[in-house]
């Protein structure tokens, strides 16, 4: 498999509500995470950072224009690899040692990074078998309800525990947007990772499912709205019985 060079390593595709997608199109569908810029006045905001394997700050000049939130919606390899780059780290509490110490069990990078999850290798040198998250302690924790205040947007934090105890959704109710993170998106979902809850899992499916969304911009696969959001959830909920 050929190197994939750093400038083409992210594509970036704007959205509305001042909302960018930061795609890494040479990892295949399921180990892809979605990584969401957001404009605001006095801050940006960053929803996770990819895997780390090409410097962001370096190569999407976007995430460096203002000062910026980089939030975890949780620490999975995928989606904290860059937040070493940036002054501002924001995680929920519960996973802020894994922030600050991404080994890679505690990332699931041991398990899940090999040749196989690329289309392309990420620029040399790289070894998946060397592949590992840089240390990004948190320098705000923060816990259910909790606001990241953009200036002229306010995301709140939604604890949502099940895929990992420390997983939170951002949602701002004046625009109905929703970033989920890991535990909702339109694909397969990663229900028995080793820090995993089946109890908390239920419970953030209901609390999600009463949120009034208009769009939901997930961890993985496509973005979706409020219908899908709902259908999602309620199948998920039935197959559990719950
Ligand atoms: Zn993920
Ligand atoms: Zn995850």
């Amino acid at each position: 498999m050929d190197h994939a060079r750093p400038e083409d390593w992210y594509a970036l595709t704007k959205l509305a509500d001042d909302i960018t997608y930061i795609c890494e199109p040479h990892i295949t569908e399921y180990y892809r995470c979605n990584i969401w810029h957001v404009r605001g006045r006095e801050r940006d905001m960053l929803v996770d950072s990819g895997m780390g394997v090409v410097s962001l700050s370096e190569w999407v000049p976007l995430v460096t224009e203002r000062p910026l939130d980089a939030v975890a919606s949780h620490t999975h390899y995928d989606h904290i690899g860059c937040h070493h780059e940036f002054n501002c780290r924001l995680v929920h509490a519960a996973e802020a040692d894994i922030l600050a110490d991404p080994t890679r069990a505690a990332t699931l990078a041991d398990t899940a990074v090999r040749d196989e999850i690329f289309t392309r290798l990420p620029p040399a040198p790289y070894a998946s078998t060397a592949y590992a998250v840089k240390s990004a302690p948190a320098t705000r924790l923060l816990a259910d309800g909790d606001v990241i205040d953009l200036g002229d947007r306010h995301f709140e934090v939604i604890h949502t525990p099940g895929h990992s105890p420390g997983g939170i959704a951002l949602w701002e109710a004046v625009s109905g947007v929703l970033f989920s993170g890991d535990i909702l998106y339109d694909g397969p979902l990663y229900e028995d990772t080793y820090h995993a809850n089946a109890a908390d899992y239920v419970a953030s499916m209901k609390h999600l499912l009463e949120i009034p969304v208009r769009v939901v911009h997930g961890g993985h696969f496509a973005s979706f709205g409020r219908e899908r959001h709902r259908a999602l959830i309620r199948a998920w909920l039935d197959e559990k019985g719950a």
